[in-house]
C-alpha cells in the first residue's frame, strides 16, 4: 500500500486556449515516494507538470498539496508553499554566475544571509562540480552540470515535493547516471519526487509508482513490477517487446 498523499491530483484537465490537451487526470504523490510520470512525446506531460505547478491554469479539477487546495495558485506562491518544478530544458541564467543562480533559486522567500549562504553550501556539498565553477557563468558549465545547477535552485528552496521535467533529456549515459544518484540523494533526504522521464528503464528502477500518460489520459499505473508484467503496457507504452 501507499503512503498517504502528499500530492494529489484528481480530474484535472488544461490546455492551451480551447485546445484541451490532458483530461480527467488522477494522480497521487505519497509522503517520500519518488513517482514517474512516462509517456511518449506530445502526450501531456510537461502541460500536466505546469498545470500542477501553477505555470498553467486547469480549466477543470482538483489539486492537493499536504491536503490543501491549491488549483489556480500562481506558481509563486506554490514555491513558498514547498512545491518546486525543474523545468525541461534547464532554465538557467546563462550570464550570471552558478552562485549567483543558486542564490536566484531563493529569490523572494525572504530568508536571512546566513541562511541562504548555509542552504547554498548545502547544495554545493551534494554537487561538488557546481562548488568548483561558482565564479563561473553559467553558460559555460557543461550540459549534465547545468541540469545539476538547475535541479540545485529548486533544492535550496527546501521543497516537500520536487518535480523535475525530463532532467535526463540531452545528456550522455554517465551524465543520466549521475542525474539519477542524485535523485537518490534527494529522496534520501524525504523529498517526494514526481519525474517525468522518457528513460524508461532507469525510471522504472528508481521510482516506486509509476503513471503512464498517453493522449492527454492517465493509460495505465502501478508499480514499476506491475507495469513490466503487462504486456500491453510494455509494448504500447515502454517500448519493450
Ligand atoms: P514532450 O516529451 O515532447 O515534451 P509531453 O508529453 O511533455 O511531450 P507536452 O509538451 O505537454 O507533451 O505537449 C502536449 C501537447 O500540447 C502537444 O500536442 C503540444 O504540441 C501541445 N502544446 C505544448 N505547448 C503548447 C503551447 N504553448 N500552445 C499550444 N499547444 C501546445
Amino acid at each position: 500500500s501507499r503512503p498517504e498523499p502528499i500530492l494529489a491530483v484528481d480530474g484535472l484537465a488544461v490546455g492551451y486556449g480551447v485546445v484541451p490537451i490532458v483530461r480527467d487526470v488522477a494522480l497521487a504523490v505519497g509522503r517520500g515516494e519518488a513517482v514517474a510520470l512516462l509517456g511518449a512525446n506530445g502526450a501531456g506531460k510537461s502541460t500536466l507538470l505546469k498545470a500542477i505547478s501553477g505555470l498553467l491554469k486547469p480549466s477543470a479539477g482538483r489539486i492537493r498539496l499536504a491536503g490543501k487546495d491549491i488549483q489556480g495558485l500562481a506558481a509563486e506562491t506554490l514555491v513558498g508553499r514547498g512545491l518546486s518544478h525543474v523545468a525541461e530544458g534547464r532554465r538557467i541564467f546563462r550570464k550570471e554566475s552558478v552562485a549567483d543562480n543558486i542564490q536566484l533559486g531563493m529569490y523572494r522567500l525572504g530568508l536571512g544571509r546566513a541562511e541562504m549562504a548555509r542552504r547554498r553550501d548545502e547544495a554545493f556539498t551534494l554537487f561538488p562540480a557546481l562548488r568548483e565553477k561558482a565564479p563561473a557563468a553559467a553558460g559555460t558549465l557543461s550540459g549534465g552540470q547545468q541540469q545539476m545547477l538547475a535541479i540545485a535552485q529548486a533544492l535550496v528552496r527546501r521543497p516537500s515535493v520536487l518535480m523535475l521535467d525530463e532532467p535526463s533529456l540531452g545528456l550522455a549515459p554517465i551524465l543520466v547516471d549521475e542525474v539519477f544518484r542524485v535523485l537518490g540523494d534527494i529522496r534520501a533526504q524525504g523529498v517526494s519526487v514526481l519525474l517525468v522521464e522518457q528513460v524508461v528503464e532507469q525510471t522504472l528502477g528508481f521510482v516506486d509508482f509509476a503513471y503512464v500518460l498517453a493522449n492527454g489520459r492517465i493509460a495505465a499505473a502501478g508499480t514499476p513490477a506491475e507495469l513490466g508484467r503487462t504486456d500491453v503496457v510494455r509494448q504500447a507504452y515502454l517500448g519493450r517487446a
